[in-house]
Parts: structure tokens; sequence; C-alpha cells
């Protein structure tokens, strides 16, 4: 669970990140705690993604989600 988190882009895309606190290497710290703008890997394009529960999540969103990793954000 090493800094691993769901998250899902305005599109509704979920993949994973490795998500660090309060330093934004390749995103602008935009729009509070948890949402940031960053680079969806799953179409290529970037938005505002959000961190999200991963206990609210079906089984196959979990799946789908661990298909794609946008890295360090
Ligand atoms: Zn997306």
């Amino acid at each position: 669970m090493a800094g691993k988190t769901i998250v899902r882009c305005a599109a509704g895309h979920l993949f994973t990140a490795t998500w660090i606190p309060f330093v934004g290497i390749k995103s602008l710290k935009v729009g509070g705690i948890g949402r940031r703008y960053a680079k969806c890997p799953v179409a290529g394009h970037w938005g505002m993604v959000a961190k999200v529960d991963a206990m609210q999540l079906t089984k196959e969103e979990l799946a789908e989600a661990h298909t794609h990793d946008a890295g360090v954000q």
C-alpha cells in the first residue's frame, strides 16, 4: 500500500497513482486537498483528478483502476 492511491479523473477514468502529499512534482496544486491537475494515463488528457475511497468501488472498478498507473503525481 506504499503510497498507491486510486484516483478518478473528471472524465470518470480510474487509475492508480503514487500520490505525494503537499509536493506536486508533475502537477499543479489546485483545487485543494485530495484534488489536483494531472495527466490521465487512460486517455492521455489533462484534467482535475480526485482521490477515490477504494472502499466505495466495486471489484470491477478496482481491477480497472489497477490496469493503469499514472506514476508519481
Ligand atoms: Zn481520463
